[in-house]
C-alpha cells in the first residue's frame, strides 16, 4: 500500500490556474486547482512540469504557499534570464493548464506536534515555504511562539508584506532590507549576520526549532551562523532554491 502511495504521489497530474495574484513587480502567487492533490503539510513543495508544442519540456521544484488543508498555491519570483519563471511570472492566465507532481520532502515540514519555539528565516522568495509553516500554525491554534527574520532588497521586494504585517502579536516579524531602505525605516539593514541573530535568534538554551530557505548561499551562511550559536545541526532545517 504504501508503494502505491508514493507512486500516487509522484505521478504528473494536470493542475488548472484558478487564480493568479501580483504580490510584487516580479512575484505572483498562482492558486492551482488539483482535483487529486493527496493534500500536503506546510513546508514541501511540488515540481512543475511545462511542455512546449515541439515536445520540449522543463521542470522546476516551487514550495507550496498554502497551509495543510487548504487549496494549493505556489509564488514564483521572476528572474529575467530564467527559463521558467518568466513564463510563470508573465504568461500564464486563469484556465492555462499545467503538469504539477507533489507534495515532495518531508523534513522540511512543521506541525503542531514538532514545537518551537520557531525560528524562521527567509530570503527573497524564500519565504513562501515559511508563509505556509505560519499560516498552518495560525490556523490549528497553535501558541508555539515563532519569530520570522525575512531579508529583501527592498520594502518593495517584500513578498505578502500585509499578511506578515498583519500576523500582529502572534509572530514576530522583522525584516532586513539589504539594498535600499525608506527614509525613516526602523528595521534591520544589510544581509543577516551574528549581531543580527543575536538580537532575533532564541537562545540555543530553549530548543528552538529553525527553519532557512531562500537562494543556496544564503542558507548556508545562515545555517553556519546557527550551529556556531550552539544550535544543534539536527534542528536547523535547510531548503535550498539554488543560485550561485
Ligand atoms: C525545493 C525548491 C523549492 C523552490 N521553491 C521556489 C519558490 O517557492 N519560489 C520561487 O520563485 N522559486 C523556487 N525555487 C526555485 C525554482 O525551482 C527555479 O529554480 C527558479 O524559478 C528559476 O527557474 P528558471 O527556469 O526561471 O531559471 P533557470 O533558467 O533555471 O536559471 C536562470 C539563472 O538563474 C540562476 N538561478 C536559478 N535558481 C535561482 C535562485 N533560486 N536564485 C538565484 N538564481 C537562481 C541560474 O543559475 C541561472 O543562472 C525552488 C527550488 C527548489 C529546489
Amino acid at each position: 500500500m504504501a508503494g502505491t502511495a508514493v507512486r500516487g504521489r509522484l505521478s504528473w497530474q494536470v493542475a488548472t490556474v484558478a487564480a493568479v495574484t501580483e504580490e510584487t513587480d516580479s512575484v505572483r502567487t498562482i492558486a492551482l486547482d488539483l482535483p487529486d492533490w493527496p493534500g500536503h503539510r506546510a513546508g514541501q513543495h511540488l515540481d512543475v512540469r511545462l511542455t512546449a508544442e515541439d515536445g520540449y519540456s522543463a521542470e522546476r521544484s516551487y514550495s507550496i504557499a498554502s497551509a495543510d488543508g487548504e487549496p494549493v498555491a505556489i509564488t514564483v519570483e521572476r528572474l529575467e534570464d530564467g527559463e521558467v519563471s518568466p513564463y510563470l511570472t508573465r504568461e500564464l492566465r486563469p484556465g492555462d493548464q499545467m503538469e504539477v507532481r507533489g507534495p515532495i520532502g518531508n523534513w522540511f515540514t512543521w506541525g503542531p506536534h514538532d514545537g518551537g519555539p520557531l525560528l524562521l528565516v527567509a530570503g527573497g522568495s524564500g519565504v513562501v515555504p515559511l508563509r505556509a509553516i505560519l499560516r498552518h500554525r495560525q490556523r490549528s491554534g497553535s501558541s508555539v511562539p515563532v519569530r520570522l527574520l525575512y531579508s529583501s532588497r527592498s520594502l518593495a521586494d517584500v513578498i505578502y508584506r500585509e499578511e506578515l504585517d498583519q500576523c500582529g502579536g502572534s509572530a514576530e516579524v522583522r525584516y532586513t532590507l539589504t539594498r535600499s531602505q525608506p527614509p525613516g525605516w526602523s528595521g534591520f539593514s544589510g544581509r543577516v549576520d551574528d549581531p543580527m541573530l543575536a538580537r532575533v535568534a532564541w537562545p540555543a538554551s530553549q530548543r528552538p526549532l529553525a527553519f532557512i530557505c531562500g537562494p543556496t548561499p544564503f542558507v548556508e551562511a545562515v545555517a553556519e551562523l546557527l550551529v556556531a550559536r550552539h544550535y544543534p545541526a539536527s534542528r536547523v532545517k535547510t531548503e535550498r532554491f539554488g543560485g550561485a
